[in-house]
């Protein structure tokens, strides 16, 4: 007689409970969203340490986030109880791949202190070579380049393996020698941007057979997340390490494949059951996140999609409430409104944290940031590169690669004059020659020189002070927590005081910026980690737990659930987003579409998509008109609203049925079309003289509250 389940399987539907106790040999679990991959993955690892299959550091899994990688452990531990023997690998491709490398940096041609690139520091870099091979960068931008470089590393092909084809692709056919150039340029700075880290884990495994199989014994279990988004290079890399044991669980699925322009192909799925014939095969149907109407809205909009595996999803929850689609005058209503909605929502009692903003493009947080500001909304922005990325926190950072690595060279000459110390172009000149002929990092060649009469002697006293002092601050690093010894270089290197003394306006944030960024030090054990830490993830800190909405762009909300999903910004050009169209054509709007698909399978109860008719994309005003996604979903799961009825006016009720074709005939009026992507036609517009800034005037009419009522003018018209 079988006996009773442990607790952790209990509640697991037939299927869920199948995929996590078929512990041997290949696994693959394709399904929908809300359908419980995560939550088998995560059961999955209880049980196999439950039942003693396999001890913690046994098991191998991968998440798409960092962020997910630490639920993933709470999850685990609120199972099973903490555990001992060390916990499962759990983390990114990236960051299990750092970790690894770390540990061999020697056989790949790196130290084990090495740096990860940022892609600020990779275009730098790339701009040098170009400069230096005498290649005109109007041209052949290093952008360009970089993304030549990416594509080849995803698809795991280092400099010799680059197909002519593509090489020739730039510059005339350097591609492939520039690509070649670079490679060796970051092993002498001791540095690997972010391709290179699957890439040399690759290669390190290629090479050294021993060093492989210690990693294929070592890890009895794998199982990895959202499957469908890995790319070349990671399938290979796990194809290499599962190939042993061949304990290999994948979940994903092929409706929320959205990195595509990244090189992720969801071909990896059908090469999956190729390559590990006889794999089990379990599918989940049953929807436990979201409510009838937001699922029913989710399915019948990404059927418009032509490729897919297909499959069905059902829920057995209530139908809930209709997804909204609220129109908005312009982009600052669209921010009222969504924070006006936050506010009745909290006045009721709900979590804030239970409240996610997904927006299509970064640059959209700004106006909602703002307005959260002024209402005193807490919030936090999720997943994006932007804390990490601000200049003053480069620079900081920068700071503190130099007292990590002397050989961090691009660290050293963002800081060698920032604050202001007086190094002239030539002085750097003469820092850089002589780093060149020497062959030495430049802080080495630095500290030669100002012992010599080749400087003058003022950039001599200055380099040498400078010197002096990350003598001093690397020799506190034994002594002084890595977070307080932060706070001392920001001091003492005069760059906390150049921000006190600027008189513009967001100098003050930029000094609460570095406070944040001292903070957050002091989660991680030591400078290195927190180095890592940063490079890997660019994430804010959140450690605290206060009650906050959650703001990130629909690519970092896979996986997450909230409550209330808002979704602002649904309109043509915006999302499906024009670059996405222009250059991947029917597979862009595609993708777009699988974006959307995930914004609104994230919603539990109430789902919220908005437009606006104006918004200002690069500092210009453009009309614009709904997103085709809005017409794809089903009227009966929908319910078409405007914004804030306190402003009187509104679409005129024009929103409400959609008697023969769409609900937005109206806004087509304005003279755009599907065909004709919203911001292009807004040029035209403009041209014609059609509006002019935020503040009134042109269409908005003289006087008075400006929004749609004006909508509703021109329509009469
Ligand atoms: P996505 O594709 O969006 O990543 P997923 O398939 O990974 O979704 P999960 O996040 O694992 O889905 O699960 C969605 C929600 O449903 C979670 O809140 C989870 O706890 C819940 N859930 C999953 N399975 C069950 C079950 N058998 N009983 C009750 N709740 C469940
Ligand atoms: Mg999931």
């Amino acid at each position: 007689a079988a006996s009773p389940p442990a607790i952790y399987l209990e509640g697991l539907n037939d299927e869920q409970r199948r995929a996590v106790e078929a512990t041997e040999g290949p696994v693959l679990v394709l399904a929908g969203a809300g359908t419980g991959k995560t939550r088998v993955l995560t059961t999955r690892i209880a049980h196999l340490i439950a039942t003693g299959k396999a001890r913690p550091f046994e098991i191998l899994s991968v998440t798409f986030t960092n962020k997910a990688a630490r639920e993933m452990k709470e999850r685990i531990a609120a199972l099973i109880g903490e555990v001992g023997e060390g916990m499962p690998w759990l983390g990114t491709f990236h960051s299990i791949s750092a970790k690894i490398l770390r540990r061999h940096a020697e056989l790949v041609d790196l130290r084990s202190d090495f740096t990860i690139l940022a892609t600020d520091d990779q275009l730098r870099l790339l701009k040098q070579i170009l400069q230096a091979e005498g290649i005109d960068e109007k041209r052949w931008p290093p952008r360009q380049l970089a993304g030549l470089i990416d594509s080849w590393k995803n698809r795991g092909l280092g400099p010799d393996k680059v197909p002519p084809g593509e090489a020739g692709a730039f510059a005339h056919g350097r591609g492939g020698e520039l690509y070649a150039l670079y490679q060796q340029r970051l092993k002498t700075l001791n540095a690997a941007d972010f391709g290179d880290l699957l890439l040399e884990c690759l290669r390190l495994w290629r090479e050294n057979p021993d060093i492989l199989e210690l990693y294929q014994n070592r890890f009895r279990y794998m199982l990895v997340d959202e499957y469908q988004d890995t790319n070349v290079a990671q399938y290979l890399w796990l194809r290499l390490i599962a190939q042993k044991r061949k304990n290999l669980a994948c979940v994903g699925d092929d409706d929320q494949s959205i990195y595509g322009w990244r090189g992720a192909e969801v071909d990896n799925i059908l090469r999956f059951e190729h390559d590990f014939p006889g794999a089990t095969v379990v599918r989940l149907e049953r929807n436990y996140r979201s409510t009838g109407h937001i699922l029913s809205a989710a399915s019948h909009l990404i059927a418009f999609n032509e490729g897919r595996l297909g499959k069905t999803l059902h829920t057995e929850d209530e139908p809930g409430e209709k997804v909204t689609v609220t129109g908005a005058w312009d982009s600052g209503e669209e921010a009222r409104a969504i924070g006006e909605e936050i506010e009745a929502l909290q006045a009721n009692r709900h979590a804030l944290s239970q409240i996610a903003v997904l927006v299509r493009v970064s640059a959209q947080m700004r106006e909602i940031e703002d307005r959260f500001v002024q209402l005193g909304l807490p919030y936090r922005v999720i997943g994006g590169p932007r804390f990490f990325e601000r200049a003053e926190i480069r620079d900081a950072l920068a700071y503190l690669r130099c007292v990590n690595s002397p050989s961090d060279d691009l660290a050293f000459e963002r800081i060698v004059n920032t604050p202001k110390r007086g190094l002239g172009d030539a002085t750097l000149q003469i820092l850089h020659n002589h780093a060149r002929a020497a062959q030495v990092p430049l802080m080495q060649a630095t500290r030669f020189l100002v012992e010599t009469d080749e400087l003058k002697a003022k950039p001599r006293n200055t380099l040498r002070n400078l010197m002096a002092a990350f003598e001093r601050w690397s020799a506190m690093r034994e002594t002084m927590p890595h977070h307080e010894l932060a706070e001392v270089v920001l001091e003492e290197s005069g760059y906390t005081d150049m921000w006190q003394k600027d008189k513009s306006a967001d100098a003050h944030g930029r000094l609460e910026n570095l406070k944040e960024f001292v903070r957050s030090m002091e989660e991680f054990p030591d400078l290195l980690s927190f180095l890592e830490h940063v490079s890997l993830v660019m994430e804010r800190n959140e450690a605290d737990n206060e009650d906050r909405v959650s703001l990130m762009t629909l690519h970092a909300a896979k996986g997450l659930e909230f409550d209330t999903v808002f979704l602002p910004g649904w309109e043509e050009g915006l999302f499906p987003n024009q670059r996405a169209l222009d250059e991947s054509g029917l597979s862009g709007l595609e993708e777009e579409r699988r974006l959307a698909h995930v914004g609104l399978t994230r919603a539990r109860r109430r789902a919220k998509i908005f437009f606006a008719s104006n918004r200002r994309i690069h500092g210009m005003w453009n009309a614009t008109v709904p997103s085709r996604f809005v017409d794809e979903l089903p009227e009966e799961s929908v319910e078409v609203t405007e914004a804030q009825a306190q402003f009187g006016g509104g679409f005129g009720g024009g929103f409400g049925g959609r008697p023969g074709g769409s609900r937005f005939d109206q806004i087509e009026s304005f003279g755009s079309s599907y065909e004709t992507p919203g911001w292009q036609r807004a040029q035209s517009r403009k041209a014609a003289g059609g509006f002019s800034d935020a503040g009134g005037g042109g269409w908005r009419g003289g006087g008075g509250r400006s929004g749609p009522t004006v909508i509703e003018g021109e329509l009469v018209a």
